[in-house]
């Protein structure tokens, strides 16, 4: 079989809308949100749930990309249950939002219907050219592009 014919299905299908936004509506909002503590880049986790408790999909995705470019990739391989899950404070009845689950929800909802973004600043401040395409380049890369460069 030539690679061009291979494709990768995901066991998991994700949450639907309705599914996303019930486990949303599930989070306690916490004044002293615990789960941002086991967030190795203190997503604003609890925030950008309540945007999508609202069904406000562009505001979540604006939130989340104030810490991470790649949130389709992290709501799928990041070790929550050690991370933000496993700070949840639900967590002590085994009942912990899953949190991953909804980050990759809103990134691939954001994908999919190709949303607009906030306009980027005009590429005047000149070229950048990034070693690595690992999670660090593309991060550096989003970054830098969001800054003005080219
Ligand atoms: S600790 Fe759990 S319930 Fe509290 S804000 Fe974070 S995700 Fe929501």
């Amino acid at each position: 079989m030539s690679s061009k014919n291979i494709r990768f299905k995901e066991d998991d299908a994700g949450y639907s809308m309705k599914e996303a936004i019930n486990e949303a509506k599930r989070c306690l909002n916490c004044k002293k949100p615990s789960c941002i503590k086991g967030c190795p880049i203190a997503n604003d986790i609890p925030d950008f749930i309540y945007q999508l408790s609202m069904g406000n999909m562009g505001a979540a995705m604006k939130i989340i990309n104030e810490k991470s470019n790649l949130p389709a990739i992290c709501g799928r391989v990041c070790p929550h249950e050690k991370q933000c899950e496993g700070h949840c404070i639900l967590q002590k009845k085994g009942e912990s939002i899953h949190i991953g689950k909804l980050e990759r929800f809103i990134a691939d909802f954001d994908a999919d219907m190709d949303l607009i973004r906030d306009r980027l600043p005009q590429k005047t401040r000149g070229k950048v050219a990034v070693i690595g395409s690992g999670p660090a380049g593309l991060t550096v890369a989003g970054d830098l592009a969001r800054s003005g460069f080219n």
